[in-house]
């Protein structure tokens, strides 16, 4: 067997599973945003760590050393806000080809610099190795109240499901630069989006104070993925109204432009790392509320959770869908 018959989640279940055994009490290991680790009495210490590898993640024609700096500690500390975590600490290991410009260096690091700044995250270590092709994993240690952790498995039936930002962005950058179609200022904004997600580390913590707010998951792999990954963890099922997903203006007209479907990029697309969540339906006015009158923003309600645990139905106005890979269809 390899690798890639087991997939991604198929790897890191077996090895989850052979590991849970050496975890000792108060830590939580493989299975969410962050590993949880105990620090005092009523504080936990949440650590998430990345890789990302040059020709699987980006290509470095496509994106600027700084974009790619701020990328890299922006997809980390988005795994952080999803905890309701404060980013505290980063570490940064780099394999670089030894032929690697130092202006190219400088620039990486610029990007990380301004995002940890912004963040106000130190770095505090790393490894630099050569390699043949860029590698770069970042590990980001930060700490959390232990009541307000917000773990994927907090979901319940009877829960709204909303979303922190505009879903797709990020999705038709990628694909406005795999197919050369960037120079459009609409396209030029979409590519931004991909290559400079801006993590919700503010909106993480203030979602975790409110006691409405229940599962949080940042959107990585696309919510129709991460959505799967609350319903697996809090055995829950869930239904999404896809005419309710917010999306751009920018993505909207770039799709009309290239004939693409805005929901598929919405749904499928991923690497938008805003926060999708459960909130109790009964407090959920009062939270979206507050929430668009602090980030000026709306906390956007997509959907609802129910008892067919594992089951995700999708809605298009009214009439349930289904995905095959090229847009959503009548059943
Ligand atoms: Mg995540």
């Amino acid at each position: 067997m390899k690798i890639s018959d087991l997939g991604e989640f198929g790897f890191i279940d077996r090895v989850a599973s052979s590991f849970q055994g050496l975890l000792k009490e108060g830590f939580t290991g493989i299975g969410d945003d962050c590993a949880v680790l105990p620090k005092n009495e009523s504080q936990v210490l949440v650590v998430t760590t990345d890789m990302l590898a040059e020709d699987v993640h980006f290509y470095r024609s496509k994106i600027s050393a700084r974009e790619l700096g701020f990328k890299s500690l922006a997809v980390n500390l988005s795994d952080i806000a999803a905890m309701g975590g404060k980013p505290e600490s980063s570490f940064l290991s780099l394999g670089v080809p030894a032929d690697t410009d130092i202006s190219w260096l400088d620039g990486f690091f610029d990007g990380y610099r301004e995002l940890s700044l912004k963040e106000n995250v130190m770095l505090c270590g790393g490894d630099t190795i050569s390699s043949d092709r860029i590698v770069i994993n970042v590990t980001i240690i930060g700490s959390a109240e232990k009541s307000l952790l917000r773990m994927r498995s907090m979901a319940a039936p009877g829960e709204i499901i909303c979303c922190t930002d505009n879903l797709g962005d990020s999705a038709a950058g990628f694909r406005i630069l795999q197919q050369d179609l960037a120079g459009g200022e609409d396209e030029n904004f979409l590519v931004r989006r991909h290559h400079c997600p801006v993590p919700g580390v503010a909106e993480g913590q203030w979602l975790a104070r409110r006691r409405g707010v229940r599962a949080m998951i940042d959107i990585s792999d696309g919510i129709s993925s991460d959505l799967r990954h609350i319903l697996r963890a809090s055995s829950v099922g869930a239904s999404l109204d896809l005419e309710r997903i917010p999306l751009s203006r920018q993505l909207r007209s770039v799709s009309e432009r290239h004939q693409w479907d805005p929901l598929d990029l919405a749904v499928n697309g991923g690497e938008d790392y805003c926060l999708l969540l459960t909130v109790d339906s009964g407090e959920f006015e009062n939270i979206s509320a507050a929430f668009e009158e602090t980030f000026r923003r709306p906390l956007t309600a997509i959907g609802g959770t129910d008892d067919m645990a594992g089951d995700l139905r999708l809605f298009l106005n009214g009439k349930q869908v289904r995905c095959n890979g090229s847009g959503f269809h009548h059943f």
